[in-house]
C-alpha cells in the first residue's frame, strides 16, 4: 500500500511504500512527513493540485504566520 509523504523543507510530495524512513532527495535527505492524503487522492490531483496542497500543508505545519481568527 502506497502512502504519501511530504518533505517539510521544500513541500516535495513523494509516494512510498513500506518504509520507515523516507529522505526527501531535493534537500539532500531531510526526513519527511506522512501525509493524510491517500494514495487514490494523491494519483488524481494535477500538478497544481499538489503544489496547492503542499503549501497549505507547510502553512499549517510550520505555523511560522500570524494565525488569523478562522477565517479561511
Ligand atoms: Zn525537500
Amino acid at each position: 500500500m502506497l502512502k504519501v509523504y511530504i518533505c517539510p523543507s521544500c513541500g516535495w510530495l513523494r509516494t512510498v511504500s513500506r518504509r520507515k524512513t523516507v529522505e526527501c532527495h531535493h534537500c539532500g535527505g531531510t526526513s519527511m512527513e506522512l501525509t493524510k492524503l491517500a494514495y487514490e487522492d494523491y494519483a488524481a490531483m494535477s500538478e497544481t493540485e499538489r503544489a496547492d496542497y503542499a503549501k497549505s500543508w507547510k502553512y499549517i505545519h510550520n505555523r511560522t504566520h500570524k494565525i488569523q481568527d478562522s477565517c479561511d
